[in-house]
């Protein structure tokens, strides 16, 4: 646990009770970048319930560190949600996860100089981003939450 203080009156848009009982663990670069993100988007993001229970969570995770959460945008194509993800500098790590029951990313403020990027399939294997897979994301508007 990392000795860093949210201080929650800087965000516009979000609340520690959108975090869960570990809302002030969360990483304060982590969260000013989901608050430019949802600036920029002028729509909301659904913070997922912390998935430290779910099945099928890579080793290393970020999220017992308070550096990721899990993510949607109701109504927005998921390549345009990742497009704008990705102009967010704060997110090191990004992951596409068109078959959650609400199709949405992990954004992650891992550690180091890099840039993670990753799509999990309908049967939980990840893959790298590729244009196959964002050809789908454009192609298949049914990833809309
Ligand atoms: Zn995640």
């Amino acid at each position: 646990v990392e000795l860093v203080m949210v201080d929650w009156s800087a965000l516009r848009h979000f609340t520690p009770g959108e975090f869960g009982v570990d809302a002030d663990l969360m990483h304060p670069v982590l969260l000013l970048g989901l608050d430019g993100l949802r600036e920029r988007l002028g729509r909301p993001i659904l913070i997922h319930p912390d998935p430290a229970t779910e099945l099928g969570h890579v080793v290393g995770s970020q999220h017992p560190r308070g550096r990721a959460v899990d993510c949607h945008a109701p109504g927005l194509p998921l390549l345009d949600f990742w497009l704008a993800a990705e102009a967010t500098l704060a997110f090191s790590g990004i992951g596409i996860y068109p078959y959650w029951a609400n199709p949405g990313l992990h954004v992650d403020v891992r550690e180091g100089l890099i840039r993670a990027r990753w799509w999990r399939d309908q049967a939980g294997l990840y893959h790298p981003v590729t244009a196959g897979v964002l050809y789908d994301l454009m192609r298949d508007h049914a990833f809309m939450a």
